[in-house]
């Protein structure tokens, strides 16, 4: 009995310091795990399905990947999401409304859409919480439209989706009533005509009562006495009813110091503008003194091209203190993304459509590139020694990251790399496919050159074991493997969490990996079992400061 027990302890201890040792081929999966055959024919650990939520919000599905187009993905992304809303619905409305809210993803379709399959698919308390969450989540007349061409798609216009949609209106302060009718006027074949006859909100008060009436017999011929006001030669003393008045007014207007005095008395917007008058750099002189950050982001080629914002002008120094400013970055919700793609469409010097050129200033380019990383949550510096790897294989140079023409996750990847370098002193970047590549970018360069250089790299197969095996082979102490993947890896003899164990073992340093997922997938090379490793989202901007606090032992 004594020499049983022994033998156990001792096949237990053996067991215990052979297994985090053992090689398995990644085409072939680790004993004892949950690793799932992923895309490219390996085996990688499957994340549950709240990460998988948390990647879709986050990187939402389009453009497809290198494996599943923009369909299959977003179908599995859909089953994953009605999968959590049948486990958990509250939970799952909660983890929308959070990453809505606080701006942490580059694109809010994602949340837009999940929110409508828990409106859809929830039981009755969920439902009631996606519908109460519509003004958190729908923030603009855009995305109320977007919400409503999802849902109406998953469920039917009963009184609860009616109350939901009513409630929308009504939630907002007057003149942000007015100003959203007028500046978010119609998508998806929608507009606020069909909606608020659709939803029928009970005016809350007077004003209320007759911008409501305004928008449902605005197209009424004669149009009704109570809506004159709208028409009438003075602007109504009310200021929600002024700015609509102003918006009837540039419909009409036949000279442009009409409009420019619009345009400064009651800030209308360019959504309000007709297009006849967008030519005009003076119109467009106007418009910046009020323009909302992401607005001017993303209209700084057209000012460019009709020549208000041009070398040394006053434009140029207003842009440039806007892009700026962390605040006022932070207040607008600037995703960092948002500053990439306007970076890469402004230096280009023409538009994505191809109408019209420009000429960039380098001045408003280095803007871009530093709003990129003030739109970033603060990262605090670990000062350990890291590691950042970025996966330049075959399959990371294809589709868009959230939607950005040619922002693949490859690029993506190295802008999102340099978030870290900028703040640690001791790191070190590298680039592998199915070996390693030497790939000489640093924080010091501006992020369109770095990512021209690892688009130039070769493609490969996918081996996310090497940062490790590497580290190893050539003694270098690493605290912390950072690595930017979309976790299909296939090609290595042995598991990227195996090899870190070994690592481990053979340099004594207690490294950690985090694995940085590019693709709204459902794979990690992270192994959830070990302490050591987490699987965070690229391009979340709550992203560098969690891999901060998971390197320094805080999590
Ligand atoms: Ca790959």
């Amino acid at each position: 009995m004594v020499e049983y027990y022994r033998e156990v302890t001792m096949a237990a201890k053996y067991l215990k310091k052979i297994m985090p040792n053992s090689r398995t081929p990644q085409t072939a999966p680790m004993p004892g795990t949950n690793q799932a055959r992923n895309a490219a024919g390996g085996y990688s650990f499957a994340v549950d399905a709240w990460t998988r939520l948390h990647r879709f919000l986050i990187l939402g599905s389009e453009g497809g990947s290198y494996y599943a187009t923009e369909l299959m993905l977003t179908v599995e992304n859909a089953n994953n999401l009605i999968q959590c809303i049948q486990m958990d619905g509250p939970r799952t409305v909660r983890e929308i409304v959070t990453i809505s809210e606080s701006g942490r993803a580059p694109k809010n379709d994602p949340a837009i859409f999940a929110l409508a399959l828990a409106a859809g698919y929830g039981d009755e308390a969920t439902r009631r919480l996606a519908l109460d969450a519509l003004p958190q989540v729908c923030r603009t007349g855009t995305h109320l439209f977007q919400f409503i061409e999802f849902v109406q798609r998953v469920r039917g216009w009963g009184r609860s989706l009616r109350r939901g949609v009513g409630g929308w209106y009504n939630a907002l302060a007057a003149r942000d009533l007015a100003y959203q009718l007028v500046k978010y006027r119609q998508r998806d074949g929608w507009t606020h005509t069909d909606t608020l006859r659709l939803a029928h909100p009970k005016p809350a008060d007077a004003t209320r009562d007759t911008i409501y009436q305004w928008v449902t017999k605005r197209d009424t011929d004669p149009r009704p006495d109570a809506i004159a006001w709208a028409t009438a030669l003075e602007a109504p003393s009310d200021e929600a009813q002024a700015f609509i008045w102003a918006f009837e007014r540039a419909q009409t207007a036949t000279d442009v110091e009409t409009i420019l005095q619009l345009i400064t008395e009651y800030r209308l917007p360019r959504e309000a503008l007709p297009t006849q008058w967008l030519n005009e750099v003076a119109v467009w002189d106007a418009l910046l003194q009020g323009m909302p950050l992401t607005a001017m982001i993303r209209n700084l080629g057209v000012m460019a091209k009709v020549g208000l914002l041009t070398p040394l002008s006053t434009a140029e120094q207003t842009v440039i203190d806007r892009l700026t400013d962390k605040e006022r970055l932070r207040k607008a919700r600037i995703h960092p993304i948002a500053l990439l793609s306007a970076l890469r469409v402004y230096r280009s010097g023409r538009g994505v459509r191809g109408k019209g050129t420009w000429l960039p200033t380098p001045r408003v380019i280095d803007a871009l590139d530093e709003a990129f990383y003030l739109a970033f949550d603060t990262v605090t510096p670990t000062t350990t020694r890291t590691m950042l790897a970025l996966d330049v294989s075959g399959s990371m140079g294809w589709g868009d990251i959230a939607g950005v023409p040619g922002l693949t996750p490859r690029e993506a990847s190295t802008a999102l790399a340099l978030v870290t370098a900028r703040v640690e002193p001791h790191y070190s970047i590298m680039a592998f496919a199915n070996q390693l590549m030497p790939v000489a970018i640093s924080p010091k360069m501006r992020l369109d050159a770095a990512m021209d250089a690892t688009r130039r790299l070769p493609f490969g197969g996918t081996d996310c074991a090497l940062p490790m095996i590497y580290a190893q082979t050539e003694n270098i102490p690493v605290d912390t493997f950072i690595i930017l993947t979309d976790s299909e890896t296939w090609f290595g003899n042995i598991h990227p969490a195996e090899a870190l164990r070994e690592y481990r073992d053979q340099t004594g340093i207690p490294a950690r990996l985090i694995v940085v997922a590019m693709i709204s997938n459902m794979h990690s090379i992270a192994d959830p079992d070990d302490p050591g490793m987490l699987d965070v989202v690229g391009f979340d901007t709550a992203t560098p400061q969690v891999m901060s606090d998971f390197a320094l032992g805080n999590l």
